[in-house]
């Protein structure tokens, strides 16, 4: 049997019904995330819009937590993602308190740290500095780019091909990934999670596409754009660096004039003009 056709009017009702539980779905959220609303409260709260929200998307909001830290928890009880807060049960419940409990009396874990700007300001020299800083952890990203000569597979980058990255992207083993001047980059979200486990600070040097995506996902990374001192630097430091061919330098030039409009969209900006004041800055940030 057909359901019954809905009047205009019922229609029109209906519809304001669901923008309106949109936006208090949206307020919860955001409550979440400035702390004026405690996270466990929400299991004790009868509101529809409430109860039929699903449990990821509130405990990334944590602040905090963020998507990286949801998903150890997730993996550690076993609760499906997509519980609604309605669907949690009392040992689900008791097991949730527990990682939290246990969150805050862990040794202090590590911050995700975003080092992103144009190709060529010398992103990877500044955080190469930090290799043997066993404070930080600096994440292996899988890319479809060809290997340069002066590069190891697995220490500057997983060299993979376009069929095993788009892989990766299916069995959804990506933090964040983007296009980039002809090729695929992406951070491995495995290794990340255990590195910031293991209290240590992550790097993550990427583009700015995959910069808003960290941004999105994971409300307590902290994002840092690193400047060149002037437009002509950048050009003569990619362009002398020898390392693409003439179409890849003006890709990456052309990405460099959007990349740096975004600037303002990070937390911190740091102007490279010598590499060791570079490095000092970044680790008073990250240990900030
Ligand atoms: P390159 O080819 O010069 O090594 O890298 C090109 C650009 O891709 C750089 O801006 C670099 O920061 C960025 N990149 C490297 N790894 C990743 C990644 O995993 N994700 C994203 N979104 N960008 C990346």
């Amino acid at each position: 049997m057909l359901p019954p056709r809905l009047s205009r009017r019922a229609r029109r009702k209906a519809g304001m019904k669901a923008v309106a539980a949109r936006q208090e779905r949206a307020k919860v959220k955001e409550q979440i995330a400035t702390g004026d609303l405690f996270f466990f409260d929400l299991f004790t709260d009868e509101r529809k819009s409430v109860t039929r929200m699903k449990l990821i998307d509130l405990l990334q909001a944590v602040p905090g937590i963020g998507q990286v830290r949801a998903e150890i928890i997730f993996d550690r009880t076993g609760i499906s993602p997509s519980r609604r807060i309605g669907g949690v049960g009392k040992r689900q419940l008791e097991l949730l308190r527990q990682e939290f409990l246990l969150m805050k009396n862990s040794r202090r874990s590590g911050k995700l740290l975003v080092v992103s700007g144009p190709s060529g300001v010398g992103k990877s020299t500044i955080t190469n500095n930090l290799r043997s800083d066993d404070r930080f952890w600096i994440s292996v990203s899988a890319t479809t780019r060809n290997i340069r000569t002066n590069e190891v597979d697995g220490i500057d980058y997983h060299f993979v091909s376009s069929d095993r990255f788009n892989e990766m992207i299916e069995g959804k083993e990506f933090l964040e990934w983007a296009d980039f001047a002809g090729a695929k980059y992406g951070t491995p979200k495995q290794p990340v999670a255990e590195a910031l486990a293991n209290g240590k600070n992550v790097i993550l040097e990427i583009e700015l596409n995959g910069a808003r995506q960290v941004r999105k996902n994971s409300n307590d990374a902290v994002l840092i754009f690193i400047e060149p001192p002037s437009w002509e630097v950048l050009k003569s430091r990619l362009i002398n660096r020898g390392t693409e061919s003439e179409q890849s330098t003006q890709a990456r030039l052309d990405r460099a004039k959007e990349e740096l409009s975004a600037a303002v969209e990070f937390d911190h900006i740091l102007i490279n003009h010598r590499v060791e004041d570079s490095v000092a800055e970044l680790v008073s940030l990250a240990l900030a």
